[in-house]
């Protein structure tokens, strides 16, 4: 598996959980916001790391970590996924995967194997603004319901997320939004921050706390998800 970044701990990337971090390479989305350009273009082998360094890792430090974050790129488009995941679960860790829902079946298999334990989904927009917010030129719309489906009904812990742009997004989106995900454990707005590893320049610009406190108040009323929490730079 195409491994480009390796966080031997952290304890922001897995909620409630000591757990490593590894970004697999490629994406097939090119939202020109996103902070990982490095993953996403594969223009650098650079930083490849060795699979066996980061189980040989967790086989060490098992007595502290929990588990293991598999994020990207998109982690579901390397081939080495899932005997890299039976690995992991083999020394007994937790899993949680980053997604963007692009691959329903993966997702679904995974699910009925037991082995992912927590499933963190971005979703981007409003199914008709899917494409720009996503950086390509056409989305696959059943995907990312089937995705979303899959998630909410799946038995096991979960979130979706958004980063909330003032380009992207209006208020109406992020309802739609919470709509689609109807029945969700979690949802996080996450409030945008620049990076000097954007895909595209800009400008983007980010609301405030207070205007991403509207938004999260609006979703409540309609009683969609479980809990509504912003994620932001304060
Ligand atoms: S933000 Fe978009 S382009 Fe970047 S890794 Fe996530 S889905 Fe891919």
């Amino acid at each position: 598996m195409k491994i480009m970044g390796f966080y031997k701990s952290t304890m922001l990337d897995y909620p409630d959980h000591i757990a490593s971090a590894i970004f697999t390479r490629q994406c097939n989305y090119r939202c020109p916001y996103c902070h990982n350009g490095d993953l996403v273009l594969e223009n650098s082998d650079q930083w490849d790391i060795d699979e066996t360094q980061v189980i040989a890792h967790l086989e060490k430090r098992k007595d502290i970590l929990e588990g293991l974050v598999i994020s990207g790129g998109e982690p579901t488009l390397s081939k080495g996924l899932v005997p890299f995941i039976e690995k992991v679960k083999a020394l007994g860790m937790k899993v949680k995967l980053d997604t963007n829902g692009t691959n329903p079946e993966m997702l679904q298999s995974l699910i009925e194997k037991n082995q992912v334990d927590y499933i963190a989904m971005d979703v981007k927009n409003s199914l008709d603004k899917y494409p720009e917010t996503a950086g390509v030129s056409s989305i696959d719309k059943a995907n990312i319901l089937k995705s979303i489906d899959l998630i909410v009904h799946s038995g096991i812990d979960h979130e979706f997320r958004t980063t909330i742009i003032k380009e992207f997004h209006e208020k109406h989106d992020i309802i739609n939004m919470a709509g689609m995900i109807k029945g969700a454990k979690a949802y996080y707005l996450q409030q945008y921050e620049p990076s000097e590893k954007m895909l595209a320049k800009g400008p983007f610009h980010f609301y405030t706390v207070e205007e991403m406190a509207t938004f999260k108040s609006a979703i409540e009323q309609y009683h969609y998800v479980s809990k509504v929490e912003i994620r932001g730079r304060f």
